[in-house]
């Protein structure tokens, strides 16, 4: 090891010692080896966006989703062996998506760390979850694949109440950075819709049917697009979504969320 990188390791370890990080879920201090040792010299995983900002237990907590899952809309089987293939949902159910991944199962730390973010307005969490929804994207697509990011927008009257669109948080920082064009605006929530947590399948298509519409729909026609939402739960909102942007002429449009239901 260069005598630079040792110091700086030797520095960072000091630091720590002092100050331990805080994790931003539970708020417990907590000994980070990552940081420790001075950040890893392997590729990039996704423990180098977690350990930073989430403790041992709370990291434990979270569901990566990993194959076999349904090659449509991504719910992972409950069998682990296999191959990826389509759900039975999905063979009976129109989806105007092509395909819909997250990057874990909604639960535990996972949702704990989003209601903070959305109904506690705690910002600094953004940084870490639109990390993960970054390396999410990087798993399935490529900068080339994907034409516009849209993101499912709120109505006024929700934005207004919450203060931001979390699905913006989720994308703006490394959207820009990677040079893939984000639109905020063009999808529009027309109308106003109650919450949607505690309605049945059926009653959250019927809910959320004719919601959306489109401001500029010249900016669809032909390219390929990707909805970004923080979590699909019964993919309602996004496949309602996705038909308001194929009606427009959209090329086609894929689907990516922070986390997913089961
Ligand atoms: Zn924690
Ligand atoms: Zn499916």
């Amino acid at each position: 090891m260069k005598a630079y990188a040792f110091l700086k390791r030797l520095s960072q370890a000091f630091l720590h010692a002092i100050f331990p990080p805080k994790c931003l879920i539970c708020s417990a201090y907590y000994y980070n080896s990552w940081q420790a040792s001075g950040g890893s010299d392997a590729s990039y995983s996704i423990s180098d966006v977690t350990d930073p900002y989430f403790c041992e237990s709370c990291r434990k907590g979270l569901t990566p989703i990993a194959s076999p899952f349904c090659s449509r809309c991504g719910l992972p089987f409950v069998s682990r062996e296999g191959d990826d293939h389509t759900c039975s949902e999905c063979l009976l159910e129109k989806k105007y998506f092509r395909k819909a991944r997250a990057f874990g199962v909604y639960d535990g730390s996972l949702m704990e760390a989003i209601h903070l973010l959305k109904y506690r307005k705690k910002s600094s969490l953004s940084r870490p979850l639109s990390a993960l929804t970054r390396e999410t994207f990087f798993q399935f697509w490529d900068v080339d694949g994907i034409d516009l990011l849209v993101s499912v927008p709120l109505h006024v009257k929700r934005l207004r109440e919450r203060g931001f669109n979390q699905a913006h948080l989720l994308i703006a920082r490394w959207a820009k950075q990677e040079g893939i064009p984000f639109d905020g605006l063009t999808l529009s929530r027309s109308r106003w819709t109650e919450p949607q947590t505690t309605l049945s399948r059926t009653e959250r298509q019927k809910n959320i049917k004719g919601a959306f519409s489109l401001r500029h729909p010249e900016k669809i026609k032909g390219r390929k697009i990707l909805i970004v939402d923080d979590v699909y739960t019964t993919g309602a909102t996004v496949n309602e979504c996705a038909r308001v942007l194929i009606k427009a002429g959209a090329e086609f449009v894929d689907v990516l969320t922070l986390a997913r239901g089961v």
